[in-house]
């Protein structure tokens, strides 16, 4: 057995752990990357990336079918899925070579292969041990599935949906959150029949409520068929489709099914638990500043319980890399972390919910605004309609951001400065917002809530 020694070693180079590894040498650490599969991780080769390339092919398409209702003649002929999976793999490629070549050129040690925690500061690929002075544990999420649902032919999770070339006439997808919606837009967009079918009572269950009853109505329009409240009780497949039984009786046929109900921390098999880590159902704690109960080893990313999103892993690898150098870095903000759900239309949003800021402050204690995109010159422009919520305290800062309109992911930004930095709508409201942007809508929404409506109504 050979041994090599590091100031860090990292198991898993996805968002998390890629971002550990350059933070580290950037600060001059010598650093081991270990990853089995391919660097990037789920973000770049599973998820965030390729299912935006989707996501944008399938605006094209909608663009194409409207292009009417701009004056412009074009003709929507169909999809061609083999080119469209060859667009988003060009998109995943550059980025991929883009990121091996930095890694490569901050000198970061790659180990390929599939690592196990052997030691609590050791992690062993193959016939090598690799140790650090600090290890840090980001071994990432894994595509959950139902008690008894198994998960094969027509019954797919996101990574087969990202593999399939053809598009199917109609499809279930079981589940409302993120990644079901977002399978749900595109197909739609693509010219499938879809049905979302969600146990609770409404779409994004994690967002504000207000959100949700925008969706829906969207997604109806748009002719998704949704069954919200309806209990999955199982499912039979043939080999030319599936059929799903709800518990209410009800059966639904489809090509196929995607099963998107939520992810799963992928942290067991590795050594953790053998290794003293302390962990619960599957995931791995840490305390607020990302070390778990053994000293000198870190986790980061999706493995440990919160948002499961790629810049949160960025920030939280940072954040480990400069601990490690004693920078005393600022603890990453669970409640300050932007969420974008990219389907059509997107919706953006940053800190609390109104029934959580309710909770949190009392209801006396906080006020609310709606601006309806309707007064959005460039909302109208687009075609998109929408709403923007803000929740601020009651003269105290906004603390919660909800916007849904087509973009609105883009106007994240912003909304995340203005709520991490607590800023009362009466600061941002003197700020000039760029007219005529979506953007500018933002703008609207402070203005109303600071008491001087521009073009709107209350
Ligand atoms: C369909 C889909 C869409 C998504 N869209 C978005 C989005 O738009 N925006 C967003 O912010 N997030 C999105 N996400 C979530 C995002 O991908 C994850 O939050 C992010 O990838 C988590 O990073 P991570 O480093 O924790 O784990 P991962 O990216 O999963 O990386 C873990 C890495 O560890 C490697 N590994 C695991 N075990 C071992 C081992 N024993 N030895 C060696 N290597 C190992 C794996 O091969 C993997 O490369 C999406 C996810 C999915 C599935």
């Amino acid at each position: 057995m050979a041994e090599h020694n590091f100031d860090l070693v990292i198991l898993g180079g996805g968002s998390g752990g890629y971002s550990a590894a350059l933070r580290a040498a950037q600060l001059g650490m010598n650093v081991a990357l270990v990853e089995k599969d391919k660097l990037g991780g789920t973000c770049l080769h599973r998820g965030c990336i390729p299912t935006k390339a989707l996501l944008h092919a399938a605006e094209v398409a909608d663009v194409t079918r409207e292009s009417e209702n701009f004056g412009v003649h074009a003709e929507f002929q169909g999809i061609d899925m083999t080119a469209v999976n060859t667009y988003r793999d060009s998109i995943v490629d550059r980025l991929y070579k883009g990121l091996s070549g930095l890694i490569k050129a901050k000198k970061v040690t790659m180990v390929e292969g599939e690592g196990r925690l052997t030691g609590p500061k050791s992690v062993t690929v193959g016939g090598d041990v690799y140790t650090g002075k600090n290890v840090v544990l980001a071994t990432g999420s894994v595509s959950k599935s139902l008690p008894g649902l198994e998960i094969g032919g027509r019954v797919i999770t996101s990574d087969q949906a990202l593999q399939m070339d053809w598009i199917p006439n109609k499809v279930a997808v079981l589940g409302g959150g993120v990644i079901g919606v977002e399978f749900a837009s595109v197909w739609r967009s693509f010219g499938s029949e879809v049905v979302i079918i969600e146990g609770l009572d409404r779409l994004v269950p994690n967002e504000d409520p207000s959100m949700s009853k925008q969706l829906e109505k969207a997604y109806k329009k748009r002719g998704i068929e949704l069954k919200l409240g309806a209990r999955f009780a199982g499912v039979t497949q043939s080999d030319s489709g599936v059929d799903i039984a709800l518990e209410s009786g009800e059966s639904i046929q489809a090509d196929i099914m995607l099963v998107a109900v939520g992810r799963a921390p992928n942290a067991t098999g590795f050594g953790y638990e053998e290794q003293g880590v302390n962990m619960d159902r599957g995931w791995v704690l840490t305390n607020e500043r990302l070390m778990t109960n053994l000293d000198g080893v870190y986790a980061v990313g999706d493995i440990v319980p919160g948002l499961q999103l790629a810049h949160r892993g960025f920030q939280q690898g940072i954040f480990v890399a400069e601990e490690i150098a004693g920078l005393k870095p600022q603890v990453v903000d669970e409640m300050g972390i932007p969420r974008v759900t990219y389907c059509e239309p997107e919706i953006g949003s940053v800190g609390l919910t109104e029934e959580q800021a309710k909770e949190k402050f009392g209801a006396e204690s906080i006020s609310t605004y709606e601006y309806n995109l309707a007064g959005n010159g460039k909302s109208q422009i687009l075609g998109t309609s929408g709403v923007i919520k803000l929740i601020r305290q009651v003269n105290g800062p906004v603390v919660g951001f909800h916007m849904i309109g087509s973009r609105a992911g883009e106007q994240i930004g912003e909304a995340q400065l203005i709520v991490n930095w607590e800023a009362h709508p009466e600061d941002v409201a003197p700020l000039v917002h760029a007219h005529p942007t979506m953007n500018e809508s933002l703008g609207e929404a402070h203005l109303a809530l600071a008491g001087k409506p521009l073009h709107a109504h209350a």
